[in-house]
């Protein structure tokens, strides 16, 4: 239960998790008040909020807040608050932003937030959000952009979008295979783990939907994972059309009020199906007899930047364990540490080998980028032959995909005489130029200048654009193809609500003929009438300096591709290579995951990478730089004094992004093989050392990346 305590003078929030007949305090306070009349949390919620704290090293208290939404906490919700809603369109508020963006920049960031959300959001939640003081937002209200209301708005109205009902599907003969064990594991009633490894297109969602029936079939419940991006339009709609509203989706555009009430009623048994993003491992939903985590190797999974550094799919995993409950992992492309789950017999493989609908994979080839620059005497953009391709889909009413994993129209501007690159003031990374809004942006806050005409550095004129990403593509290939229509979605195009979808549809109901985007239009998108991708430039998916790099671009490579092909008509994938003898490459036009999971895990084992050790990454975090760094070394020195045979430390180095938004960054990295011995040596450490409180200090169990 949630209550008041008095504390330090003040009253603060606090859980109760154990009665304790005796203290080893003096004077007890008591309790001043009790914020929730019911219990927050199941048994089995607190027993694995537990083992999150232990094993991802963070305070419990910390950890428990992941299981309830801060307004459950604060007991929030029942009283009239404050709340913001749209007062103009979304197309004028949007217009109107863009406009704000230089001139008036804190009221460019309320409507940003404002245009994000669903419906309404608190004021509260709003101010916290854009970091603006009340004021602002006064302004805008006085401006008829938007209104502030004392009384509860209803959060929860029907959901007014129709769905067609859909019926199960008669199972191919790999489905079927798939559907009878995951079944009969359900039927036990006993944990166990399954890898759903299917080809993309090969209908693992709808395994997962029989499956899901089977589960509300035996008067138990279900809970799926997707990742962030998915939660849109196409698995909603696939969802709905088959449970309708026996489905609470928590969506990560919800606010805190909706999110207040979807938590009461997952909680009070309403949803027999929950499905979110990374974050909805922690809904209270009892009687759990299935867990599904599509795309299982998906990193957004991950929880990086704040403690605890949870694994969501890990998370599911243990989940399920204490539940006695059916997992599934799905992916075509699954991770290096799943796949050798498999072969150590701890999950069991069901594999789905060929395309549902009957469509044939993609037939993928690679261009040389070398000896197409050499012939077009120049950089060029696109190759003949992609541009070929182009054509010929176009002119037969078929459609493309342009997959390049950049957005802006300049992804630099720097100078031709002294060589400096224009940098965020607050970050140590170069501005991207987009044309739209002719600004220079930093990718990491939300810096925007004008565009100098001189060097910041030498004051030359001679600064030059360097770079393509998204926006430029889309405005070359206007021009060699004014007749064709395109659509662009990347993060700059989605940011506000309802423009994903809006993009989705247009692209669907063949509105355009080409879409251009960044990893968006990578992942899990179902368009049967896209019969060509092309990749602009595979190679920067491989050369990201990190011991994932090589996993992350086979990934993507493999999850791109499937985007073709996927109707009646079959599909060609062309990927533009400056590096053509690749092996991973090979593997990913061979369609051979298990080829490229062969040579990769080689090499893990030959670096002692995970799966075949354990990484601590401890980042260090402060506004000064050199009294950063000399906490780290503080800290490197006490570790490696301390951890003798429990693992290997690494001396402090900056991370990939040395600086961001002011703020210095440095990491110590750990190898071990006992996650809990390698926390006790850094909590050992954390209590000697007394850590000043200006400098900041991440612990990131697992971490997804040893670079970022
Ligand atoms: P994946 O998630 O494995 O990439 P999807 O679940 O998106 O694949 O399925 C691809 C397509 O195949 C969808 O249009 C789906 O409706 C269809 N499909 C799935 N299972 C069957 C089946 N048993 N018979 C016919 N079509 C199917
Ligand atoms: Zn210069
Ligand atoms: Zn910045």
């Amino acid at each position: 239960m949630c209550v008041k305590v008095p504390l330090r003078g003040n009253l603060q929030t606090g859980i109760i998790v154990n009665f304790l007949h005796k203290s080893q305090f003096k004077k007890v306070l008591p309790i001043h008040s009790i914020v929730s009349d019911k219990t927050l949390m199941t048994q089995e919620l607190f027993k694995l909020a537990d083992w999150i704290s232990q094993y991802y090293h963070t305070p419990l208290a910390k950890t428990l807040k992941l299981f309830f939404p801060k307004s459950v906490r604060k007991g929030m919700g029942h009283k009239k608050q404050q709340v913001v809603i749209r007062k103009k369109s979304l197309e004028e508020l949007r217009e109107l932003c863009m406009s704000l963006r230089l001139k008036k920049p804190k009221q460019a960031r309320v409507l940003d937030e404002l245009l994000k959300v669903e419906k309404e959001v608190f004021l509260t939640e709003l101010l916290e959000r854009s970091g603006v003081s009340r004021s602002v937002v006064q302004t805008l209200a006085k401006q008829d952009c938007l209104e502030l209301l004392s009384t509860r708005v209803d959060r929860n109205p029907l959901d007014k979008a129709e769905y067609f009902p859909s019926k199960p599907k008669k199972l191919t003969s790999d489905q079927q295979n798939a559907y009878d064990k995951i079944s009969s594991s359900l039927a036990s009633e006993k944990f166990q783990s399954f890898l759903l490894f299917g080809v993309t297109g090969s209908g693992k969602t709808e395994v997962y939907m029989q499956a899901m029936e089977v589960t509300l079939k035996k008067g138990k419940r279900a809970l799926m994972l997707v990742p962030e991006i998915a939660l849109t339009t196409q698995t909603v709609e696939k969802l709905k059309s088959r449970f309708k509203d026996k489905i609470s989706i928590l969506h990560h555009r919800l606010s805190q009020g909706e999110r207040f009430d979807q938590w009461h009623a997952i909680r009070s048994g309403e949803a027999s199906i929950v499905i979110g993003a990374r974050s909805a491992i922690f809904a209270p939903i009892d009687k759990l007899g299935l867990v599904i985590v599509d795309e299982e190797h998906e990193l957004s999974y991950k929880q990086t930047d704040e403690m605890p550094t949870y694994n969501a799919r890990d998370i599911a995993v243990m989940r399920a364990k204490m539940n006695e409950a059916t997992i599934i992992l799905g992916s075509a492309t699954p991770s290096l540490e799943s796949f050798t789950n498999v072969k150590k017999g701890k999950y069991e493989m069901l594999t789905l080998s060929s395309r549902a609908n009957s469509a044939l994979m993609p037939k993928i080839e690679i261009v040389d980028m070398k000896s197409e620059i050499e012939k077009s005497k120049g950089f060029t953009l696109f190759s003949q032959r992609l541009l070929s391709e182009i054509d010929k889909r176009f002119k037969k009413g078929e459609q493309s995909i342009i997959f390049l994993n950049r957005r802006g129209f300049h992804t630099s501007l720097v100078c031709t005489q002294c060589a400096e690159v224009e940098k965020c003031p607050s970050c140590d990374i170069s501005l991207t130029f987009h044309r739209k809004s002719d600004t220079l942006n930093c990718h990491l806050c939300d810096y925007r200048i004008g565009p100098p005409r001189l060097c910041s550095k030498c004051k030359s004129p001679t600064i030059k654009f360097r770079g393509y990403g998204t926006e430029n593509v889309e405005s070359q290939l206007r021009k060699i193809f004014p007749e064709i229509r395109t659509l662009r979605m990347d993060a700059d195009t989605t940011k506000h609500v309802g423009s994903y979808e809006k993009l989705y549809y247009a692209f669907r109901n063949h509105k355009a003929d080409v879409l251009i985007g960044t990893q968006m239009v990578a992942k899990g998108l179902h368009f049967p009438s896209v019969t060509l991708v092309g990749v602009l430039n595979c190679d920067r998916q491989f050369n990201i300096p990190d011991f994932k790099g090589a996993e992350i671009g086979f990934q993507m490579i493999t999850q791109v591709s499937g985007r073709a092909g996927r109707g009646e008509v079959s599909g060609n994938v062309i990927l533009q290579t400056f590096n053509k003898e690749s092996s991973y490459l090979k593997h990913a036009i061979d369609g051979d995951y298990v080829a490229f999971y062969e040579q990769e895990i080689a090499s893990r084992k030959f670096f002692s990478y995970p799966p075949f050790a354990h990484l601590i990454k401890i980042l260090f975090r402060g506004k000064s730089e050199s009294q950063t760094l000399k906490v780290a070394h503080k800290f490197y020195q006490l570790l490696s004094f301390r951890i003798g045979k429990v693992g290997l430390v690494q001396a402090p180095l900056p991370c990939g992004y040395p600086k961001i938004k002011e703020y210095y960054r440095f990491q110590i990295l750990l190898k071990g093989h006992n996650i809990y011995a390698l926390n006790e040596c850094i909590q050992r450490v954390e209590e000697e050392m007394q850590m000043p409180s200006s400098v900041r200090l991440i612990v990131d169990v697992d971490p997804s990346s040893t670079f970022f």
